[in-house]
């Protein structure tokens, strides 16, 4: 974010209602993401958590409630006109074309857009995709092609990415290389609301965060307060001791 500049809030989302047929999944749930701000959705399995990011992208239209992006109200907008406007998406399972090689999945989701982020300055600051750039995105690894999953969504040029699960089935070390270029994206003013099972990884790289249980919302306020509260995470998240401390282990003495 540059200096001076107000972090007016670049989505806001109001007494969202989101169902699926007649199951009430999201039930008054309002939150905000400034600009060049990260915002975790924490909760366990089933709480509402993708559901809210279908709502924002239209894929889910909300049967009431108000989503602003940048000040223009977005809600039930059909999910291509939200991307144009500057939401991308970082999907579960990331969901590329296996056939397709890492750099013709690139083009294809570059396609004719203009901005900061060409596939050129995507595989400068992932150089792992641009070693893959031939490879067919079936045969890479997971961590590699949730790298190619992000490039794919920065080369639409976002102002807001919304990432569900990225750390989903891989291991600790790829993990690290994501949440590396997931806070270089920060540090580049990429507003991110990102989607986690694993609450204390999200905590460490984001602003803010709050909490879905049964698609309410029961905690709002700072990433970095609520991660060093254990108590509260084990109360909200239902995490085990154990799993508290492996993820956050206490500051040496
Ligand atoms: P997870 O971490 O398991 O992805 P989540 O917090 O993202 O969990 P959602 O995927 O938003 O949760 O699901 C919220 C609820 O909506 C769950 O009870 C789920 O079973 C239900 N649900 C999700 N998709 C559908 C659907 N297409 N039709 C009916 N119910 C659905």
């Amino acid at each position: 974010m540059s200096e001076g500049a107000p972090a007016g809030p670049l989505l806001v989302v109001e007494g969202l209602n989101t169902s699926y047929g007649k199951i009430s999944i999201l039930r008054d749930v309002s939150f905000a993401v400034g600009a060049g701000e990260v915002v975790a959705l924490l909760g366990l399995n089933g709480a509402g958590k993708t559901t809210t990011i279908r709502s924002v992208l239209g894929l889910t239209p909300p049967r009431s409630g108000s989503i602003r992006f940048d000040g223009l109200e977005i809600a039930g907008r059909p999910p291509y006109r939200v991307a144009q406007l500057g939401v991308g998406y970082v999907p579960e399972g990331r969901r590329m074309f296996k056939d397709l090689t890492t750099l013709e999945n690139l083009q294809l989701a570059e396609n004719g857009r203009r901005g900061d982020w060409t596939i050129a300055r995507v595989l400068e600051h992932l150089p792992k995709l641009a070693e893959l750039r031939s490879r067919k995105a079936g045969r890479l690894s997971g961590g590699e092609q949730e790298m190619l999953a992000i490039g794919r969504a920065l080369v639409s040029n976002p102002r807001l990415l919304l990432v569900d699960e990225p750390s989903q089935g891989l291991a600790p070390l790829i993990v690290e290389d994501v949440y590396r270029i997931l806070a270089e994206l920060k540090a580049h003013g990429v507003a991110i609301l990102l989607v986690e099972q694993n609450a204390l990884l999200a905590l460490k790289l984001a602003d803010r965060a709050f909490v879905l249980d049964s698609g309410k919302i029961v905690y709002s306020g700072s990433a970095s307060e609520l991660r060093a509260d254990r108590e509260r995470i084990r109360a909200l998240m239902g995490l085990t001791d154990a799993a508290v401390e492996a993820a956050a282990p206490p500051p040496a003495p």
